[in-house]
């Protein structure tokens, strides 16, 4: 994983350009967030012994593009209302959480992310991995090892959110 500040600054980031396109309500932006985060729930996979590099293990099918589009299709027929709406919160939603196994690909360790399971369990990186993956847990993330993880987000990550803040915002003051 890149940690979960790293993951929640991308949704958000692309939240302000979609915004740029679209109006899309805080409580997507939310959700958008939540999801951002979402796939590292299988964590969990390590206590019941489930190895890294099964289906189910870390970086598996919570990983998926179809875990994506299956969650947010679902989500978007709950909270979407008009045909537009279907359409923009699916597409942020989407975004959002993809772009959590996009991010871990680009990381320096772990196991790859098995883009295609359930339907192929291959592991992916990118050829670039220039994100320092993030410790596991919180204990050990208060460590040296995640101040370096941090100072790599904020170049990978920090950097285009800002970027994209700064465009949301000039686009708003130009329209007062
Ligand atoms: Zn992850």
């Amino acid at each position: 994983m890149a940690s979960a500040f790293g993951h929640a600054a991308a949704a958000w980031a692309i939240n302000n350009v979609l915004q740029l396109l679209t109006h899309l309500p805080v409580r997507v932006l939310f959700l958008g967030v939540i999801f951002s985060i979402l796939p590292d729930i299988d964590v969990i996979a390590f206590r019941f012994g489930i190895p890294y590099e099964s289906m189910w293990g870390h970086r598996g099918i919570t990983h998926s593009i179809l875990f994506a589009f299956v969650l947010c299709a679902l989500t978007t027929l709950m909270v979407a209302k008009t045909k537009k709406e279907h359409l923009t919160f699916f597409f942020f939603l989407f975004l959002a959480t993809l772009s959590h196994s996009l991010l871990d690909a680009l990381t320096t360790g772990g196991k790859g992310v098995a883009f295609f399971a359930p339907f192929d369990n291959t592991r992916y990186f990118f050829p670039w991995q220039v994100i320092k993956v993030s410790p596991i847990g919180v204990k050990n993330f208060f460590s040296d090892r995640g101040v370096a993880v941090l100072l790599s987000e904020l170049k990978w990550i920090g950097i285009p959110l800002l970027i994209s803040l700064f465009i949301l915002y000039i686009r708003k003051f130009k329209q007062v």
